[in-house]
């Protein structure tokens, strides 16, 4: 591709987001001469947390309508989308429900918390229940308790299956895709020598240069330092989870017949006790833990060290110092890290609810992936996903679970947004949208602004 090439709206990050929001850009793009390009410093797209997840399409009722509303809808949408689209691609999709228990007292209000939020966020009573704790052994005779919530509408799936589909799906209507391309400089230039009103030259470590009208910052764990590196939200940083799992042997296949999540006991923070996994593929595990790390990359020891400097001094200047001079944060960095060093400590969390699990039968670690959660200046994590627009760019921060469940109807929302605001020239959004026009290569098949009225609340779902 000439590096010169001129784009209407290129992306950084080809995770499930930026390739959804690539998916819909094009498709609904297709009538006009919008020119799209998506950016992957990797070899290939979702290589991280698209691909390095639970893999659970989440029901919305873990999220409070009011502190996480983005996130609520959007996985109360992100359900169907999911579904429609995995059926429509062949790709697997397994509606199989998950049971929540409270193995503390104060859990089982929290259950009855996540009931209400559940209706809030468009449940039926016909598909989240609560259980006490007789009604749980009935279910799953092998998990200890004292109460659960068991959701139907909650289901598993492969996400970073689902993210490569939607990718092919944008290059067949016309996205460009370069990989192997770490966006490092972005400068904005204002009326140019193509007559324009402005640009964004966009520099790759590969010494190429992009230029395009508008930018989508995508890129993740890597979407607050891009933001910065334009001004933008820098009274923002972010730190880093790394969330391990481990491999169950076959003796524990029977075990149990769905996955079993657990009442957060710090809400607060990003620390969820592991849960016991059952996923699309019938593979079950442990995790995952919250361990901190210094980089959204640091999959190992030796690359967390090599930025543990950067991060301490960046640190040190921003809202995340309040939170290293919390105590109880500091406690429970601690116990994750144990969990991270000691089998025996992480598969201790699980056998709080299925005590027949025993560490020494686990010998494979799973695949982990990191989380990079946002801290406001006052030290606190923010609870919902950000979206900033400024001077033509959109940024997307704080991206986090459940975020693939989600990213078709966020991306749905973005899109429409930039139709609305005039970026897109003459962007049209399909009338009528069938799964016929899909198969025929056509449009994608939802009308991208009733899903964006659905997301921003201003339309029943
Ligand atoms: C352990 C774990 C479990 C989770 N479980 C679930 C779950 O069960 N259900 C759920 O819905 N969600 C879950 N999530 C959350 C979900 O996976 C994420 O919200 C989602 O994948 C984020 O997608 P993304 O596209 O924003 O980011 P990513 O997938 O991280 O993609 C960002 C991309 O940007 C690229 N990039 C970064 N910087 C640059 C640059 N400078 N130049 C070019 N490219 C760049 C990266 O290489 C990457 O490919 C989980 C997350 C984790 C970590």
């Amino acid at each position: 591709m000439n590096s010169e090439d001129r784009f209407d709206v290129a992306i950084i990050g080809g995770g499930i987001l930026g390739t959804s929001i690539a998916y819909f850009l094009c498709s609904s793009a297709a009538q006009s001469s919008n020119n799209i390009l998506l950016i992957e410093q990797e070899e290939d797209i979702s290589l991280h947390s698209s691909s390095r997840n639970t893999g659970k399409v989440h029901a919305p009722f873990l999220y409070d309508p009011v502190k996480k509303k983005l996130f609520a809808k959007a996985a109360f949408l992100g359900f169907n989308m999911l579904k429609e689209y995995c059926s429509l691609k062949s790709l697997p999709f397994k509606q199989d429900g998950v049971l929540e228990v409270a193995t503390y007292d104060k859990g089982i209000d929290r259950l009855h918390k996540y009931l209400e939020w559940g209706y809030s966020n468009g449940l039926q009573k016909n598909e989240i229940q609560f259980l006490e704790k007789d009604e749980v052994h009935d279910f799953e005779p092998n998990v200890k308790c004292l109460g659960g919530i068991y959701c139907s509408k909650d289901g598993s799936v492969d996400y970073g299956a689902v993210t490569r589909e939607l990718m092919e799906d944008a290059r067949r209507f016309g996205c460009k895709l370069v990989t192997g391309s770490k966006v490092v400089s972005i400068v904005r230039r204002n009326r140019d020598k193509y007559n324009d009103d402005s640009h964004i030259s966009v520099y790759t470590n590969n010494g190429e240069k992009f230029v395009t009208k508008y930018l989508i910052n995508t890129a993740g764990g890597n979407a607050v330092d891009i933001a910065h590196g334009m001004g933008v939200a820098c009274e923002y940083t972010d730190l880093h989870f790394r969330g391990e799992y481990w491999q169950a042997p076959s003796e524990y296949h029977n075990l149990t017949k769905v996955s079993i999540y657990t009442v957060p006991k710090y809400p607060e923070y990003p620390f969820l006790d592991p849960h016991w996994i059952v996923r699309i593929d019938g593979r079950q595990e442990v995790g995952p833990n919250a361990v901190p790390v210094f980089s959204p990359y640091a999959y190992n020891w030796s690359t967390n060290i090599k930025y543990l400097i950067p991060k301490i001094f960046e640190s040190s200047r921003t809202g995340a110092r309040k939170i290293f001079l919390s105590r109880q944060f500091l406690l429970l960095a601690s116990s994750e890290l144990k969990s991270s060093l000691s089998k025996t400590a992480m598969i201790n969390r699980a056998r709080e609810f299925l005590p027949q699990l025993r560490p020494s039968s686990f010998t494979q670690r799973g695949t982990a992936g990191i989380r990079s959660s946002l801290i406001d200046s006052n030290g606190k994590f923010v609870e919902d996903t950000l979206i900033i627009k400024n001077e033509n760019a959109l940024h997307v921060l704080n991206y986090n679970s459940p975020g693939a469940t989600g990213a078709l109807p966020m991306a749905a929302m973005i899109v429409n947004e930039l139709v609305e605001d005039g970026i897109l020239l003459s962007a049209s959004t399909p009338n009528s949208s069938t799964i016929n026009n899909m198969k025929n290569n056509k449009k994608h098949i939802w009308d991208i602004a009733v899903v964006s009225d659905q997301l921003r609340g201003s339309s029943s779902s």
